[in-house]
């Protein structure tokens, strides 16, 4: 199907990506020089046919949105949770989504007319917190993303570091407390179950509509538990931090997810938690790992941004075929 699609010396020009989440698709398109041009955002739809339909909405609500036509739209990426086979453009295991086993790519590069590369979630919005954060082409960087889970991407040498098998940048299922809290992956003291807004969620078990937050106010507020946990989010963080900086050298750790939205009363606390945690060890302050930290700022778009330049650069199938 890719060897029917135009060139990409066809004139067409739009850039477009998409962050499909579990509540909503947040898309953007971008023009000649990385800007963001248009964005829109929808509540993202169940199953198969669910995401096929958000994908080619999407993509017919930005170009109403800036007065183009799907006819402009040199590529489309689609940042998704799961497991993602980049190459193939299949979407596997987006339990979330009710997707089993999707020939995302297949199936919507007809109907839009352009190629369609798929990219997992946390690895797009990774490629979109360089450009946001400046990150230089080359540069190397980890975007530490803390939501309902924990997971990292890693970018070396100006690309996406996968490792063997995609599973480079899961630092959320590194345990750290062998006593700790259950995880959901079957393992005890994940780093997840102290810094992951779900495991934070259950933790906390209060009602309320932003449980972390509500840890963070009780903690202020000299609540037992609440310190118990807020210490072992910030502790938690900062171990995820450890393991990126330690593991991959890189030089900068990009804060965003959920649990970003809580500014400077996190990037606070988890500089506070790296100071501390390195405090008698002469060899983590030589590091400056509190220096190499910074948030995304709220409501930017990285994973929608990061998708649109991940589906600028043609995937090495098409490489092999045309090159
Ligand atoms: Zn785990």
């Amino acid at each position: 199907m890719a060897s029917a699609l135009p060139g990409r010396d066809s004139g067409r020009r739009l850039r477009v990506g998409l962050d499909i989440g579990g509540t909503k698709v947040d898309a953007v398109v971008l023009g000649d020089d990385d800007e963001i041009i248009g964005r829109v955002r929808r509540p993202s739809a169940y199953g198969d046919d669910g995401v096929i339909s958000d994908v080619v909405g999407s993509v017919d609500q930005l170009m109403r949105e800036i007065g183009r036509s799907a006819a402009d739209v040199a590529s489309v990426g689609v940042g998704i949770p799961g497991l993602v086979d980049t190459d193939n453009g299949r979407v596997l295991h987006a339990v979330n989504l009710g997707v089993e086993s999707l020939d995302l790519s297949a199936r919507t590069e007809g109907a839009l007319g352009a190629p369609v590369i798929v990219e997992n979630d946390v690895k797009a919005a990774t490629r979109g917190a360089a450009a946001l954060s400046g990150i230089a082409e080359d540069g190397s960087m980890a975007y530490l993303n803390l939501g309902t889970g924990v997971a990292a991407g890693i970018i070396i040498g100006g690309e996406i570091w996968r490792g063997s098998g995609g599973i480079a940048g899961e630092v959320g299922h590194i345990a750290v407390d062998p006593r700790g809290r259950v995880c959901g992956c079957g393992q005890r003291g994940c780093i997840e179950t102290f810094c992951g807004g779900g495991a934070l969620a259950r933790a906390w078990a209060r009602p309320g509509e932003y449980p972390v937050l509500d840890i963070l106010d009780a903690a202020d507020h000299g609540d037992d538990d609440a310190l118990m946990l807020r210490a072992g989010l910030f502790h938690g963080a900062a171990a995820a931090v450890r393991v990126l900086v330690l593991s991959a050298d890189v030089a900068t750790v990009v804060l965003g997810g959920g649990l970003a939205s809580l500014g400077d009363r996190l990037l606070d606390g988890i500089r506070a938690a790296l100071r501390a945690d390195a405090a008698n060890s002469p060899f983590l302050r030589s590091l400056h790992l509190d220096e190499r930290i910074e948030l995304l700022p709220t409501g930017s778009p990285a994973a929608a941004l990061g998708a649109a330049l991940v589906g600028a650069i043609p995937r090495k199938k098409e490489n092999a075929v045309h090159g």
